[in-house]
């Protein structure tokens, strides 16, 4: 076990200088980082003892062939953002590779294939749109996608062939993939504030993302009196700080942002004649999306003297992973002794993608202070281990068929 971590450890920092750009870390897919970064992979792959392949996309796989054809996926995305970190993504590939080669040689071949994958793709970073690789595996990459244009203007289509990736025909939707297991960091700072090593994620994030406009009677801010105004930027505050109070009510389930306030004319001698603000609020349970939601219309009634408009611009439900994999991930987790919660991820992940179509679970290990998409991303190796154990012991389970008290590891 210390051998793995510490292989997993010297393999995060490898894999970052691979994406070395200008001092900063940018491994962007379809570029000369993502090459080197992909090489090292593959060359990690084949030495511990998986048969390597790339998808027309460029997802890279290493392959383990077990006795039935039925595939355990796992794995993470191999891009990162620009000036991004050393974990994000990487950690989980490199976390599925080392605990697909522990277990093949303790256990030689397994019953269940196993690929470890390292996706491309994922954050967008060159190309708006995101999640290429995990969009591809299930089905949902169209031709039609393939022209999205990157900043200097290169298409999606392009960056892929330069690549040697795609010859003009998609992926096939993966069918054969059973499970999807993903090992993430955490991006946030609730495992590490509650001291947990191991979160175990119960569903992807649903979203309400909109706007409000509040009416009022523009006029001098000099001559008119309070008791005469209609002034949309106090009632505009009341409702923040209401529908804030409520979110505070609902502790981590869900998060509630007013990003941006909008006062126009916006002269510090006007009153407004509108304000618009923006609202961003995120929760893992539909239920407590749809309070949101009454809420806001609740409190609109109250506030009907300003007209408000509500607008959504972006309704998205939550993705739920595998209850059942939830409860196994549970119960694994018990056997080894280690701090586990529950807790939904408000970031986007392949898992969420990959999820629409095929049971997925994701295991998080807590990021200091919370911090990701920096290059103070940082996860100590003795805040991997629980996580790490975890990921193989599932892996031990659900490909090789062996049952964690079978050999009293
Ligand atoms: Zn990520």
């Amino acid at each position: 076990m210390d051998r793995e971590l510490k292989w997993i450890g010297q393999s995060i920092e490898q894999l970052a200088e691979t994406g070395k750009k200008d001092g900063a870390y940018w491994r962007a897919s379809y570029t000369p980082e993502d090459h080197r970064g992909a090489a090292l992979l593959q060359q990690w792959m084949e030495d511990a003892g998986f048969q390597t392949y790339f998808d027309a996309v460029g997802n890279l796989y290493g392959r383990m062939e077990g006795t039935s054809d039925a595939v355990i996926l796992t794995g993470s995305h191999r891009d990162t953002v620009a000036n991004g970190g050393k974990y994000d993504g990487a950690l989980g590939i490199i976390t599925a590779i080392a605990a697909g080669s522990a277990l093949y040689r303790t256990y030689g071949k397994p019953q269940k294939t196993l690929e470890v994958v390292a996706l491309c793709e994922e954050e967008g970073s060159r190309f708006l749109s995101g999640y290429i690789g995990s969009r591809a595996i299930i089905g949902a990459l169209s031709p039609a996608d393939l022209q999205e244009v990157d900043e200097d203007g290169i298409s999606l289509q392009t960056a892929m062939q330069t690549c040697g990736y795609y010859d003009g025909v998609l992926p096939k939707p993966r069918e054969d993939v059973e499970q999807f297991l993903e090992l993430h960091i955490e991006q946030g700072g609730i495992l590490e504030k509650n001291g947990i090593h191991v979160g175990i994620v119960t569903a992807m994030v649903g979203l309400l993302i909109g706007d409000i406009v509040f009416h009022g009677a523009q006029n001098h801010a000099g001559t008119t009196p309070m008791d005469l105004r209609c002034d949309p930027v106090p009632a505009a505050a009341s409702f923040v700080n209401t529908l804030h109070q409520w979110a505070m009510s609902k502790g981590h389930n869900l998060v509630c942002t007013v990003g941006n306030i909008t006062a126009s004319p916006g002269k510090s001698n006007v009153i407004a004649n509108h304000v618009r603000l923006t609202f961003d609020i995120r929760a893992g349970r539909q239920s407590l999306l749809d309070e949101a939601k009454e809420t806001i219309a609740f409190l609109l009634k109250k506030f009907a003297a300003y007209t408000p408009q509500v607008t959504y611009a972006c309704q998205e439900t939550p993705v739920p992973m595998d209850q059942e994999g939830v409860q196994h991930l549970e119960t694994l987790a018990d056997k080894q002794g280690a701090a586990y919660m529950r807790l939904a991820s408000g970031a986007g992940h392949d898992a969420q993608i990959i999820g629409q179509r095929i049971k997925t679970n994701m295991i998080f290990v807590p990021s200091k202070n919370g911090v990701s998409h920096s290059p103070d991303e940082f996860t100590a190796l003795e805040d991997i281990a629980a996580g790490y154990q975890l990921l193989k012991a599932y892996l031990k389970e659900s490909a090789w068929r062996r049952k964690e008290a079978d050999d009293g590891r």
